[in-house]
């Protein structure tokens, strides 16, 4: 915590003409800006990281065996449910043929195929997408 008071100390101290002495209750004070802005980054960091499982928490389901994610009313995916539940991770199936292909771990589903909808086919050809999420 930052003691504002110091600032008075410091101008008070500069006032009187002892230099020295404000000089190093102003390095002190950097330091300890410097502290704790390295710590508010940090917790933005983790601020971040919450709202995202929050996020996920809220908007991925699982549905036909697969993940899929809802956002602003778009449903993505489907996501490969071997990837998720191992990793944590969000990797986008790709359809190939008349199975879905996993481009990370390489896990074709083919059962479920003729269970999605035509809307939210995945585009043939299109790059894997991993999306940054935790668990
Ligand atoms: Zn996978």
């Amino acid at each position: 915590m930052l003691d504002y008071r110091r600032f008075k100390q410091i101008n008070d101290l500069f006032a009187s003409g002892k230099l020295e002495q404000a000089r190093h209750l102003l390095m002190e004070m950097q330091s300890r800006c410097i502290a704790l802005r390295d710590e508010m980054n940090m917790l933005k960091v983790r601020l971040q990281t919450f709202e995202d499982i929050l996020y996920l928490s809220q908007n991925l389901y699982e549905e036909y065996g697969f993940y899929w994610l809802r956002t602003a009313g778009v449903k993505q995916g489907p996501f490969c449910a071997h990837c998720y539940e191992s990793e944590g991770a969000l990797i986008r199936l790709e359809k190939q043929h008349k199975v879905l292909l996993c481009p990370y771990c390489s896990t074709s589903y083919k059962s479920v195929v003729h269970a999605m909808p035509e809307s939210v086919e995945p585009l043939a050809g299109r790059q894997a997408r991993i999306l940054p999420f935790a668990k």
